[in-house]
């Protein structure tokens, strides 16, 4: 006999509970977005004494929205780096447009389930336009697609697994990966979780623009398989994160058709350049990849977590990752309608596809085009602005809206500390926020415009931030002491 319990306490909202809950979520919402221009841009002091204060073991009972709200907002949110705001001009600038969070809370409050066709034809075509337009812009042909991922990283992921599937042996040991010196890490992991030994992965030397020296790529192909290896993939950066160097794309696709390779572009951050005229002739041949990674929440200022892998030949990253199961229906015979659950690890997940959608719908692809010819532009005014001060050399020319400088030394390692004082220096003012890298030995200071909250206000301030931090002497060395 079951025991008899009363029911249990709802979880289900009254309709006025709800609106109640989004009106008092927007009541924090708004001002947070406009106080954003004058809100630090990173803050860790009390940050470890903030970590040790949340945590707390599962609570049993329950808190007021209002009072939860209020640590997000009052306690949670103000630490690290603030990734949302117009001066943020470090690493790669996401944004998060407004419309993909109202997206979110209509697919999330809908809740319906996207990982295969059947269970939702409707979300799962939108997905699929939006698939299908990210194939269009790279010039690809019918027969192609793909999906979206969580990131840039999944979307590598996705990438390798498939040029692993369709050009090496189920023993796939004697595989070996290509890749640039600059290239991203994700690449690197996922040719490890992918199965590969590390030194599967063979780095190649950049040229003077960090870009992959294709010479030196071909003598590594020849002399790996002279020792019995199999050349598998190449990854070219559209491009790099370290200074947006784009790899000789064409010449790369060449030799992969002459050595049967899997020739992969990860352009998580140039792609969506492709909008505009200079962006399409700076990636031109990126048509003849096999594969593309691109990230929405990059180039397109999505929300994080969305990123997206196409592919020429959708049934290869199919053949790749496709299984059936007892419990779910059978395959679309619709060669159009696509089960996600078949193109990627993911079985459950979210209807990622309204988050682009949405934004894309509302506004037309011309407002992106136009936003991310404003950073094209607002990067040359940093580059002509650092051309113009001898103490500082512009070391990477803004390819698309990425540039690296550092402070002029004629010895690189009191060039380098100086460049990092220099950093330390602009940060400090939390008007904008600049991140370094180390390449070929230096430390070089980057500047990458992506937010579609960066306008020529923000650049302004930059540079004057970068000259206050130069009149404050960050960029010499410090007197010898008096003493
Ligand atoms: C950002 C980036 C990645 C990683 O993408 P995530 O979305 O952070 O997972 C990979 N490659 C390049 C070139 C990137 O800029």
């Amino acid at each position: 006999m079951p025991v008899r319990r009363p029911p249990p306490p709802s979880l289900e909202l009254s309709e006025a509970e709800m609106r109640e809950m989004v009106g008092r979520a927007m009541d924090r919402i708004v001002p947070f977005i406009a106080e954003l221009p004058r809100a630090p841009m990173h803050r860790m002091d009390g940050a470890h004494k903030l970590v040790r204060a949340l945590r707390e073991p599962m609570p049993e009972r329950g808190a007021s929205f209002r009072r939860l709200l209020g640590q997000l907002f009052e306690r949670v949110l103000p630490f690290g780096l603030n990734t949302a705001s117009p001066g943020y001009t470090a690493y790669i600038p996401g944004g998060g447009l407004f419309h993909a969070a109202v997206a979110d809370l209509i697919t999330d409050a809908t809740n319906r389930y996207v990982g295969i066709w059947q269970a939702a034809p409707g979300l799962v075509q939108l997905e699929t336009n939006v698939i299908r337009w990210f194939c269009d812009l790279a010039g690809f042909p019918a027969g192609s697609g793909g999906l979206l991922t969580t990131g840039g990283s999944l979307a590598n992921l996705g990438a390798v697994v498939t040029a692993r599937h369709d050009r090496l042996p189920p023993d796939f040991l004697k595989g070996r990966l290509y890749v640039s010196a600059a290239v991203h890490h994700s690449v690197q992991k996922a040719a490890r979780v992918a199965g590969f030994p590390d030194e599967a992965v063979r780095i190649v030397p950049v040229d003077s623009r960090f870009r992959l020296d294709v010479a030196a790529l071909e003598a590594a192909v020849t002399a790996d398989r002279a020792a019995g290896f199999v050349p598998a993939m190449v990854v070219a950066s559209a491009g790099t994160t370290a200074t947006g160097a784009i790899d000789p794309i064409p010449a790369l696709a060449d030799l992969c058709v002459r050595e049967g390779m899997w020739f992969h572009v990860d352009a998580a951050y140039g792609g969506f350049f492709l909008l505009t005229e200079r962006g399409r002739a700076r990636l031109a041949g990126i048509e003849r990849a096999d594969s593309i990674t691109l990230d929405p929440h990059k180039g397109l200022f999505l929300p994080y977590g969305t990123g997206c892998l196409v592919v020429r030949d959708l049934a290869r990253l199919r053949a790749a990752h496709q299984l059936s199961a007892s419990y779910l229906p059978h395959a679309e015979a619709d060669p159009d309608c696509w089960d996600f659950s078949d193109l990627g690890p993911e079985l459950s997940r979210d209807a990622r596809g309204v988050r682009v959608w949405l934004p894309l719908k509302m506004h037309g692809a011309g407002v992106f085009r136009a936003q991310l010819d404003e950073k094209l532009d607002l990067a040359e005014v940093v580059a002509e602005a650092i051309r113009a001060r001898p103490e500082l050399e512009l070391v990477a020319e803004p390819e698309l809206s990425l540039l690296a400088f550092r402070v002029r030394h004629p010895d690189p390692t009191e060039g380098d500390g100086l460049t990092r004082q220099l950093a330390t220096h602009i940060n400090r003012r939390q008007r904008v926020l600049l991140t370094g890298v180390e390449l070929s030995g230096r430390y070089l200071l980057r500047v990458c415009v992506l937010s579609f909250r960066t306008h020529a206000a923000e650049i302004a301030a930059l540079i004057e931030d970068l000259d206050a931090a130069m009149a404050d002497g960050a960029h010499r060395l410090p007197r010898p002491s008096a003493r």
